[in-house]
């Protein structure tokens, strides 16, 4: 197995006129969308002779799905994944991050049969998008990453930005960082956005997974809402330019929604430094930018 890039470096970006530091979390692993890379370190680097079969569920083009099917193929153990459906089209014409899980060996099942069965020892059952508690491990060390960093450069006041799906990462971000930095001069906030969902929905999300709200990120959105999955022009025109910008490829599902929260709220106007966090994801642009090109056909042009 090849060995995780980490801690994963730290760039500099300009962007509409703003400079950011890029933690490049998408280069962690080659097979890998880097914040699961994170979210599974626990069973990528644990021992678990039981072991047989990694089950989980959720949607078809899942970044999660996908790792989970690296991460089952690495440690030789199978994995089952459940869906609501398999578009036909789809099915023909396999793309993204359900090609590469396919070709991983993923079998896939319907969702309806999933609450059916009763899973023993060998079974490792993975929530959807990974929101469950063995996440904090990895997350802690990308904390400790951010946390060296921000020593060694001298940062006293630190925003880390990136957008939420299920908000494990986030939450468990904020929560190592405040105990990293309790004894320290230095700050270190998370804040994020909700993808999935509203704000309170993510506040749900939190809730689940950590009583104390001291601990959890601040959470600010957009005026209009999104729906997840969904394509908006502004959301294209933002990641062209972003790539023309910085050169740096984001995703195009959640980051996008990140970068416009970001100049939104304007917290881009705030005199304290920022550190964006790169999560990786690009798998699921090979499905998401053919869709794009078809809906505004030419707008690549511009940029
Ligand atoms: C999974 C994923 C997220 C969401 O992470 P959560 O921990 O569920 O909030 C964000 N960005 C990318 C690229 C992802 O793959």
């Amino acid at each position: 197995m090849q060995k995780l890039a980490i801690p994963s470096p730290v760039k500099r970006i300009r962007f509409e006129g703003r400079e950011y530091f890029l933690k490049r979390d998408d280069l962690i692993h080659p097979d890998f969308s880097g914040n699961k890379a994170r979210k599974f370190y626990h069973w990528l680097e644990g021992e678990f002779p039981d072991i047989r079969k990694v089950v989980s569920w959720g949607s078809v083009q899942s970044n999660a799905m996908y790792s989970l099917s690296v991460l089952a193929k690495m440690r030789e153990w199978e994995f089952e994944y459940f869906v609501d459906h398999i578009p036909s089209r789809l099915r023909k014409n396999p793309i993204g991050n359900y090609r590469a899980a396919l070709e991983n060996g993923t079998v896939f099942r319907k969702k309806t049969e999933l609450k059916k069965k009763e899973w023993g020892e060998e079974v490792l059952f993975v929530e959807e998008g990974g929101r469950q508690p063995e996440a904090e491990e990895g997350i802690w060390l990308l904390a400790q990453e951010i946390f060296d960093w921000q020593k060694e450069v001298g940062i006293g006041n630190l925003t880390v930005f990136f957008p939420s799906g299920t908000g494990t990462t986030a939450l468990y971000l904020q929560k190592s960082l405040h105990f990293l930095t309790r004894h320290s001069s230095l700050t270190t906030k998370v804040v994020t956005t909700p993808c999935v969902g509203d704000a309170r929905y993510l506040c749900r999300q939190f809730a689940m997974l950590e009583s104390d709200e001291k601990l959890w990120p601040t959470v600010l959105d957009t005026r209009k809402k999104y729906h997840f999955g969904k394509l908006y022009r502004e959301f294209y025109r933002l990641w062209l330019e972003l790539y023309r910008q910085t050169g740096v490829e984001f995703d195009l599902l959640y980051d996008p929604k990140g970068w416009l929260t970001l100049f939104e709220t304007k917290v881009h106007e705030s005199e304290e430094e920022i550190l964006y966090l790169h999560q990786g994801g690009l798998k699921g642009n090979e499905s998401m930018l053919p869709r794009y090109q078809r809906k505004y056909p030419g707008m690549d042009n511009e940029f």
